[in-house]
C-alpha cells in the first residue's frame, strides 16, 4: 500500500524499569537514522514518563497498552487519557484481547475508550480478532465486522482516517502459532473491504492494518509482505531487544 510498515512493540506486564530504559536507549541508538520504518513500543504505564524522555528527539512513538474510557473521576486504580498524553505517549492499545477476554472488556466500553483517547488526540491502536472456536465455527468475518462495527460506532471519518488497527487472532497470541500470511492478507483484505464500504477509498488506504500474533524474527518477511498488511503488533518477541531489531529490521527491507 507503499506506506512505511508500523513496528509496535507490546511489553505487556513485563521488564523493570532499568531495563526498559535501558532497551529503550538501545533501541533509539539502533534505530538513528533509519527512516524506511515507523516504530514505537507500549511499555507499562509506571514506565511511560521515563520512557518517553529516553526517547525525546527520536522517530520511536510510545504507546500506553490502555486506558480508562471515563475522562477522569472515582475511577480507582484506573489511569485517564490525558494522563497517559501528559507522560508523553502519543497512542493507546484499545481492545487488546487480553483486555477483551482477561478483564471482560466489551465493544461498546472499548467505543467509548477509543472517543475518549481521540478527545485528547491519543491515537488509538484498536485490536480485534477472533477466537479460535470462533474461527473453526466460520465466523470469523462475522466477528471481525462487528468489533469494527461497534468499535467505530459514532466516530468521525477525519478520526478512521490514519487510524491503526491491529488484526490479532487471538489463537495466535502468546501461543507461538501465527496465521499463515495468507490467512492474515485475507481477513486484512476484508477490514479494509469494511473501511471502503464505510468511508470510502481514500480513507481505508490510509488506515494501518497491523498483523500481530506470535510475529517473530523468522516470520516477519512474509509477513510484511503480504500487500494488506501494512505493520505488525509485537508480543513476546518485542521484551528482547535483540529479536525485536531482527524484526524491525526484516521489515524494513521488504
Ligand atoms: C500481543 O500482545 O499483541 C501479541 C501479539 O503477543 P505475541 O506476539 O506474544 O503473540
Amino acid at each position: 500500500m507503499g506506506k512505511k510498515p508500523f513496528i509496535v512493540g507490546n511489553w505487556k506486564m513485563n521488564l523493570t524499569l532499568s531495563e526498559g530504559i535501558e532497551f529503550a536507549k538501545s533501541l533509539k541508538n539502533s534505530l538513528h537514522g533509519i527512516n524506511e520504518i515507523l516504530c514505537g513500543i507500549c511499555p507499562s504505564f509506571v514506565f511511560l514518563k521515563d520512557i518517553c524522555k529516553v526517547l525525546e528527539g527520536s522517530h520511536i512513538c510510545v504507546g500506553a497498552q490502555n486506558v480508562h474510557s471515563e475522562k477522569n473521576g472515582a475511577y480507582t486504580g484506573e489511569i485517564s487519557a490525558l494522563m497517559v498524553k501528559e507522560a508523553g505517549c502519543t497512542h493507546v492499545l484499545i481492545g487488546h484481547s487480553e483486555r477483551r477476554h482477561l478483564f471482560g472488556e466489551i465493544d461498546s466500553f472499548i467505543n467509548a475508550k477509543i472517543k475518549t483517547a481521540l478527545s485528547v488526540n491519543l491515537k488509538p491502536i484498536f485490536c480485534i480478532g477472533e477466537t479460535l472456536k470462533e474461527r473453526e465455527e466460520g465466523r470469523t468475518e462475522y466477528v471481525v465486522e462487528k468489533q469494527l462495527k461497534d468499535g467505530l460506532l459514532g466516530i468521525d471519518n477525519n478520526h478512521v482516517e490514519g487510524l491503526v488497527i491491529a488484526y490479532e487472532p487471538v489463537w495466535a497470541i502468546g501461543t507461538g502459532k501465527t496465521a499463515s500470511p495468507e490467512q492474515a492478507n485475507e481477513v486484512h483484505s476484508f477490514i479494509r473491504g469494511f473501511l471502503t464500504d464505510n468511508y470510502g477509498k481514500v480513507i481505508a488506504n490510509s488506515v494501518y492494518i497491523q498483523y500481530g500474533g506470535s510475529v517473530k524474527p523468522e516470520n516477519t518477511a512474509e509477513l510484511i509482505s503480504q500487500p494488506e498488511i501494512d505493520g505488525l503488533l509485537v508480543g513476546g518477541a518485542s521484551i528482547k531487544l535483540e529479536s525485536f531489531l531482527k524484526i524491525i529490521d526484516a521489515a524494513s527491507i521488504q
